[in-house]
């Protein structure tokens, strides 16, 4: 806990703290911007109670004491009109002091930046649940905060702010918490509206009406109440005395009521008088079941949407929803949501290892078990409720547990069928595509039962797909009778794969080239292999064979020999930097290209893993993906440099020319030059040599010669494929 800032030395107990810098600006955000949708800030503040009692519920599941200091199970409203104050109470787990300084001020969360960020590209202000900060939503309308909260483990405290960049906290005078947290909102002189009976009542049933604890909002009434005469009078001057008094719960406040009808009735008798008596009562807002539990025929889209919303403080509705029961030796029900956009933070940390709510016969459990789903799965919002589990069952109970594992396998089943309906619907499919291809890939490489259904879920461009994106299925239908490969390219975007040279020749033979341009799809197509029988062939790995005449054949065998002599000077000239030369049939208007080994890294994956591994270099030397220069024979460049070659193997411009051809071929080729100031320094000799400048001018042999022998050698002896799996 941060030290206070400066205690205010005359209280004694009262300590200022200052905001976080990230959470003043959001909270000045918050309160100077201009915003109509304010009535979200009760959905938040209602959101935190409920978190709050779960928690409670949770640890009193193993220890029932704990709930000794307050055994409601609720979130109570109380508006006050007179003093335009708003107090919603809960009795959760409470704050101890350190989690009111930590939690309301001193301690910023990733989703702080980010839902500024957010706020400044557009977003709007009710996305705040989802960035985690929900609490500030309250300055939309209050211009004070107090919290008061009593956890278990502490003293009741009392924390508040008018924002303005700092909070105090202070010990309660009046600790009759028991348990939980108040917060009361000094409302702003034009936000109270949200003190009208009506207007709760609307914003709850709006936004909170799934919330699993009972949501009591406290309303005035009035009542007839037969009084006799005497005690009216004694009661009228009562009133009188109390006058303007404050009215507090359950205290009558009596009103005359036709007095001349009654005074005929009651004349003989002991003088009786009907009075029209104000009271308040709590009235439960949120009646309705747990939607799980209820029929799926009798549940409308609407609600679903309206549960989803609470669910996951989402702002808009779901894209897709499966509701199902399984039955038989073990028993439960669920509810599944894809939602239309993924979390800002998705992919950020593993902090919240899934969104499935667990719940065993309707008291909620957990929603962070780990094994619930499968990672990739982590956009899937829902809730689970097992009849089987135990109430009381442990985090590592669950690791061991059987029936988690069966549910488990079920929710993956599910997950697959709820992809299949939302691919019927192209648009629907569209959109979930754009935001959530990553897990799907990441699924491919993880998950291997499933590898064959989630592959049916890929798109990709390719060189005959046009501005469509295309499926594998597609792909296949569209197989040239010999075709017994399925070709992709990776590389990192669409412009440059299919402007490479790889992809020349296997277009030119009428062959269709898939674009993968996504950093996962290297991942993704190293663990997928194949599809439908046919095996993923990548055009910028050696060895590419596309099915060939004899005739083609045989040009091919008589191009080695001829060039048997170029490639081993090259090879001599090149050195280390490639493993080998050889002559290329891929290539047709480029004079060569790099090709990487088969199960070593591509270009496209050398470019990943720089990216990925600038702290730690030392590892790339071996794991560099093995480069092998093809050259094309067909081309007037090589032939030409063949004949200089032959002519004197230690012509210095051959030399010059084959490092240049080497370097530019690997640029061409998607990687990245170690050493970019030689090969400058080459292209500017050619420049000047074409512009016919004095030798002289030239900077010497020497020097450019030693910058490029200087160039760390890349060694790539130990690749296989089981290394990518350690490396991701
Ligand atoms: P989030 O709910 O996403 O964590 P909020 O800004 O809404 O973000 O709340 C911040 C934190 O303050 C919560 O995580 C919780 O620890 C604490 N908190 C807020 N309201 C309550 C409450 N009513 N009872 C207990 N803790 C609360
Ligand atoms: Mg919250």
């Amino acid at each position: 806990m941060p030290e206070p800032q400066e205690a205010q030395m005359d209280e004694g107990e009262v300590e200022t703290f200052a905001f976080q810098a990230e959470i003043a600006q959001l909270m000045s955000l918050i309160i100077n911007t201009f915003y109509s949708n304010k009535e979200i800030f009760l959905r938040e503040l209602i959101s935190n109670s409920s978190d709050a009692l779960d928690k409670i519920r949770y640890e009193s599941l193993t220890d029932p004491s704990k709930l000794d200091g307050n055994k409601d199970m609720q979130i109570r409203i109380v508006p006050d009109k007179e003093n335009k104050t708003l107090v919603i109470e809960d009795s959760g787990i409470g704050m101890t002091k350190a989690d009111l300084v930590n939690n309301l001020g001193t301690i910023a969360k990733s989703g702080t930046k980010a839902f500024m960020e957010a706020l400044q590209a557009g977003a709007d202000i009710s996305m705040i649940g989802q960035f985690g900060v929900g609490f500030y939503s309250a300055y939309l309308v209050a211009e004070r905060v107090v919290v008061e909260s009593k956890h278990n483990d502490d003293e009741q405290y009392i924390w508040e702010s008018s924002a303005g960049g700092s909070f105090t906290i202070k010990t309660s005078n009046d600790p009759t918490l028991g348990r939980g947290t108040r917060i009361t909102l000094y409302m702003k002189e034009d936000q109270v509206e949200y003190l009208e009976e009506r207007r709760v009542k609307e914003i709850v049933k709006k936004h909170s009406q799934f919330i699993g604890y009972p949501i009591k909002l406290m309303v005035e009434k009035e009542r007839d109440k037969e009084v006799s005469d005497d005690e009216e009078e004694e009661k009228k001057e009562d009133e009188e005395k109390k006058d303007d008094e404050e009215e507090s719960e359950d205290k009558p406040k009596v009103e005359d009521l036709d007095e001349d009808e009654d005074e005929d009735k009651s004349k003989d008798k002991k003088k009786k008088k009907k009075i029209k008596e104000k009271y308040t009562e709590d009235e439960e807002l949120n009646k309705t079941k747990p939607l799980w539990t209820r029929n799926a025929d009798d549940i409308t889209q609407e609600e679903y949407a309206e549960f989803y919303k609470s669910l996951t403080n989402d702002w808009e509705d779901h894209l897709a929803v499966k509701h199902f029961s399984v039955e038989g030796q073990l028993e439960f029900r669920a509810l599944l949501f894809l939602p239309k956009r993924a979390p800002f933070d998705m992919f950020e940390n593993k902090k919240k290892k899934n969104n499935i709510k667990l719940y065993v016969r309707r008291v909620f459990i957990m929603d962070n078990c780990e094994d619930l789903i499968p990672e990739y799965l982590n956009f899937v919002r829902g809730v689970v409720d097992s009849e089987d589990l135990p109430l009381n069952i442990s985090r590592e109970m669950l690791q061991q547990s059987k029936i988690l594992k069966v549910i488990r396998k079920n929710l993956v089943k599910k997950c697959m069928e709820l992809f299949d309906d939302i691919m019927e619907d192209k648009d629907n499919f569209k959109k979930f595509y754009e935001q959530f291809s990553k897990n799907l890939k990441l699924g491919i490489h993880e998950d291997s039962t499933n590898r064959r259904k989630l592959s049916d879920l890929l798109r990709y461009y390719t060189s005959q797909s046009g501005d469509e994106v295309t499926s594998l299925k597609e792909y296949v239908s569209r197989m040239k009778e010999n075709q017994k490969s399925i070709y992709y390219i990776t590389g990192e975007s669409k412009d440059s794969v299919q402007n490479s040279a790889f992809v020349e020749r296997v277009k030119k033979r009428g062959f269709e080239v898939i674009y993968m341009t996504d950093p996962i799809d290297e991942y993704c197509v190293q663990q997928l292999k194949e599809y439908d029988g046919k095996t993923l062939v990548c055009v910028t790995k050696e060895g590419l064979e596309l099915p060939e005449d004899e005739e083609e054949k045989k040009k091919l065998e008589e191009a080695k020999a001829q060039f048997e002599g170029l490639c081993k000077v090259m090879k001599e000239i090149l050195d280390k930097k490639v493993e080998k030369v050889v002559v290329s049939n891929r290539l047709v208007t480029s004079p060569c290209c790099i090709v990487t080994s088969q199960y070593g890294w591509s270009a496209n994956m050398e470019r990943i893993m720089k990216a990925q591994a600038l702290r730690d270099t030392s590892t790339m030397g071996y794991m560099a993906a093995k480069k092998h220069l093809e050259i094309n024979p067909d081309h007037p460049i090589v032939k030409t440099l063949k004949e200089k070659a032959d002519a004197d193997k230690n012509d210095k411009a051959v030399k010059d020319l084959c490092m240049l051809l080497f370097e530019t071929s690997l640029l061409a080729s998607g990687f990245s030059l170690e050493d970019p100031t030689s090969h400058a320094n080459r292209i500017h000799r050619m420049i000047k040599l074409g512009l016919g400048i004095d030798e002289d001018d030239i900077p010497t042999e020497a020097t450019a010669e030693s910058a490029t022998d200087e160039m760390p050698p890349l060694e790539g002896d130990e690749d296989d494929a089981s290394r990518m799996e350690e490396v991701d």
